[in-house]
């Protein structure tokens, strides 16, 4: 366990993991589940664990739409999606830069993509 980076996860994301009762209704709501390794409860309760690293090399915190239903779902004000976005800060700033640059973006649009996605994209993948 990183108590370091368990310390900065719950400062950064404001979230007390401890209210957590583990009911799965932030997961059972998520509409990124099937594409996350890791689910929003997983989420809360690795933190709670100090298993940050895992959580960091996982596709999961790029997963997360950030659509906040988990936050809305959670019959305990816990929050999950500022947990995913604590610990996806956490990787992007520990790999040291910007994972996409506005450079890299002609290469990588087709017609059908939708602008938002751009931005959600840009905010995701930067630090
Ligand atoms: S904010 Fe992320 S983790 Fe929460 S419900 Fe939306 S996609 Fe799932
Ligand atoms: S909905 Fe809230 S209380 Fe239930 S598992 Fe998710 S974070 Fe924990």
């Amino acid at each position: 366990m990183n108590k370091n980076l368990k310390e900065q996860v719950l400062r950064s994301s404001g979230v007390n993991v401890l209210k957590c009762m583990r009911c799965g209704k932030c997961s059972a709501t998520c509409p990124s589940y099937d594409e996350m390794e890791y689910h929003p409860h997983q989420f809360v309760y690795m933190v709670e664990k100090g298993d940050i690293e895992t959580l960091m090399k996982s596709e999961s915190i790029y997963k997360c739409l950030t659509c906040f239903a988990c936050v809305e779902r959670c019959p305990r004000g816990v929050e999950p999606a500022k947990v995913v976005e604590a610990v996806r800060l956490a990787a992007v700033r520990q790999q040291g830069g910007n994972h996409l640059e506005p450079t890299d973006i002609p290469a990588l649009l087709d017609e059908d993509l939708p602008q938002q996605a751009i931005v959600t994209a840009m905010r995701k993948y930067a630090k």
